[in-house]
């Protein structure tokens, strides 16, 4: 994990108590008398840039306990007590996200983000004042992204560390932290969105606590000035929820120390400024910004798909590497029927190296020549696997249904973690296994159906299956994706999406044309409206036959011989509580499903749509992305080449 970095090692306190003491010239100072610290050591990698041009230092950091034996429970003989704080405080940075399930999970999470958020404010001070002997002119120099509101902690610590350390008076901090700090957002997702117990945070971080009712009753009493005195306007502003217990609001928290707060796609940035910081943008109209998401086609394309990319250097030249735009210098090779022969031979050999990757690890035999439908990302509840499963049923049942109809021959490919506590997604995956199961053995649907479930997905996985991917899953409940990025991954490798007019779905539409996709579903607004009206889809499953049947196997344990009630709750949540539309979408995503095999039988068409949206995707890259924050938020322009 890196090299040990020489004099990198700070420490990190926790719980004790603050103490408030009078200077000799009459200011207060405050001093927080941690009961328990523990040492953060740094530990760097280097990072060489495209070409070798430039190489940044990646810092990360490792929890070491300050006192790692207690020598004198050891020589009592309690050896394995002797180290218990060792085991402890070392927990902090051994899982990147623990489980908040249980308490002490839960406990964990807030450690994890303070240490590693003051570990790395605590590093940038002292090198920023070695360099320039004072800290009044850090945001001049310095730039800090809170990626989410994992380390929106790091707020109330940058003041803490300028006033009480550093002995900056608050008003001159603030001003440096907020112009230090910008925040992304990554979901609405009110489960998503952080907020601690005051009580918690009062035992783990008191002087935080402080800060932060500081921040708190300056905010709000600079509202009341300006005339804002509705109390309802003033609790959705608070940093404080007040609703059953007491709690902080990180998102907010986030938002009032940023100079600039982003959302990731158009879409999502709308809703931000509507939904989640609706009051908040009230006040600071200028503050949230869009910053649509891109992905490295390093990465993506040039490692991932080797035989892609030179056939594209071949076909536009070597330039593309360092300018994506270029890759619309493909669009007129769409038309061109040798060019398009080429780019499926391409294709097909990465099916091949897909079909040998599942046959190793599952046993199954899957056919290159079908359709490669692929839906890899984490099992959530709103990205709708479960759509894509019920899907998968009626097709099956209509292949067996009419076993001599000229069926497109498809393969079904899942891949997805679900978070350690999530029960419901943890579902999904076994129905998904359990439909694999059925399907797969039954010699009706041979070699017209396949369904796969690779387990263990990671970027390693990901770089396997997307090169080889016909059509991309991305079927997210309107207005619930903030962005997605697979999205982007695939469409750049030339899988037609089929999707929702979600996240950045929308803006891959406009790149790539709305008719070199499947688009279908309800709209953002159009899931809001049926939210708020409370339907129960009792009659939209009566309307459809096709739905009606999937679903009435599921509940009766079609799939589930030997535990027939395993998916009837799940079933039965979708009659009456569909909160994910699954069911009002269900007859417009089988029609589109329908309309994808009918285009994959002219396989020149779906060619041509493949390339092109490999030709049009070079607005998604990361260069362009990371270009627009470095110049609209950070104020950096690019190094010396
Ligand atoms: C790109 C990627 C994601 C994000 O996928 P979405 O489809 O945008 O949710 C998640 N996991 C891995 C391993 C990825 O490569």
């Amino acid at each position: 994990m890196g090299v040990r970095a020489a004099g990198g090692h700070y420490t990190v306190g926790f719980g004790g108590s603050v103490e408030a003491v009078e200077d000799a010239d009459g200011t207060i100072r405050s001093t927080w008398d941690p009961a328990e610290s523990v040492n953060a050591v740094a530990f760097d990698t280097p990072l060489a840039g495209w070409r070798g041009r430039h190489v940044n230092t990646l810092r990360l950091w490792s929890a070491r306990a300050t006192d790692p034996l207690r020598l004198e429970d050891f020589n009592r003989g309690d050896h394995v007590g002797a180290l218990a704080d060792r085991v402890r405080l070392e927990a902090i940075s051994r899982v990147l996200y623990p489980s908040d399930e249980t308490e002490a999970g839960h406990e964990l999470r807030l450690r994890q983000e303070y240490f590693f958020a003051s570990a790395s404010l605590q590093d940038l001070l002292r090198r920023h004042k070695s360099q320039h002997g004072e800290l009044a002119s850090l945001a001049d120099h310095v730039a800090i992204q809170l990626n989410d509101t994992h380390p929106a902690i790091a707020v109330p610590e940058l003041m803490r560390l300028l006033i009480d350390v550093h002995g900056m008076p608050w008003e001159l901090a603030w001003d440096v932290t907020t112009s230090v700090f910008n925040y992304t957002n990554h979901t609405l997702l009110p489960e998503a969105l952080e907020t601690w117990p005051v009580s918690l945070m009062e035992r783990l971080l008191p002087r935080h606590m402080q800060i932060i009712y500081l921040i708190n009753g300056l905010h709000l009493d600079a509202q009341r000035s300006a005339g804002r005195q509705d109390n309802g306007f003033l609790s959705s502003i608070s940093l404080i929820e007040e609703n059953h217990s007491r709690r902080v609001r990180m998102g907010h928290l986030a938002f009032l120390g940023s100079r600039r707060v982003n959302g990731v796609s158009a879409l999502h940035t709308e809703l931000m400024r509507k939904t989640v910081f609706g009051s908040l943008n009230a006040i600071y109209p200028e503050r949230i910004v869009n910053k649509t998401n891109g992905i490295t086609f390093r990465r993506w394309l040039y490692q991932a798909n080797p035989g892609l990319t030179s056939l594209i250097v071949d076909a536009v030249g070597p330039q593309v590497l360092d300018d994506a735009a270029r890759l619309e210098l493909l669009v007129p090779l769409a038309d061109d029927a040798s060019f398009r022969d080429r780019f499926r031979e391409v294709r097909r050999a990465n099916k091949v190296a897909l079909a040998r990757l599942v046959a190793d690890r599952l046993g199954i035999g899957v056919d290159p020549e079908a359709m490669f439908d692929v839906h890899i990302k984490r099992i959530h509840e709103y990205k709708r696997q479960l759509l894509n499963i019920l899907e998968t049923i009626a097709y099956y049942n209509a292949v067996r249904a009419q076993p001599t109809h000229s069926w497109v021959p498809r393969v079904k490919i899942f891949a997805g973690k679900a978070a350690a506590g999530y029960q419901q997604a943890k579902l999904v995956i076994k129905l998904a296994n359990d439909v694999a199961r059925i399907v797969n053995r039954d010699p009706v649907v041979r070699g017209r159906l396949k369904v796969v479930f690779l387990p263990n997905y990671n970027v390693s996985l990901a770089e396997a299956i997307i090169p080889a991917a016909d059509l991309s899953e991305q079927i997210s409940t309107a207005g619930m994706e903030a962005s997605g990025t697979g999205n982007m991954k695939l469409a750049l490798n030339g899988a037609l999406t089929i999707g929702t007019l979600d996240g950045a779905n929308i803006e891959i539409r406009d790149h790539v044309g709305a008719e070199n996709m499947l688009i279908f579903g309800l709209t953002a607004d159009q899931v809001a409206e049926r939210r708020a009206a409370g339907i129960d889809a009792t009659a939209a499953i009566a309307a459809s036959s096709v739905l009606a049947d999937v679903l009435s196997a599921v509940e009766t344990g079609v799939f589930s011989p030997e535990d027939r009630g395993r998916y009837r709750g799940l079933v039965e949540n979708l009659r009456h509580h569909d909160h994910f539309m699954v069911t009002a979408d269900f007859d417009a995503y089988w029609a589109t499903q329908r309309a994808a095999g009918t285009l994959w039988q002219d396989r020149g068409a779906w060619d041509r749509k493949a390339i092109l949206n490999t030709a049009r995707m070079g607005w998604f890259s990361a260069d362009r992305a990371i270009m627009d924050y470095a110049r609209n938020i950070w104020g950096a322009e690019p190094g010396q080449r």
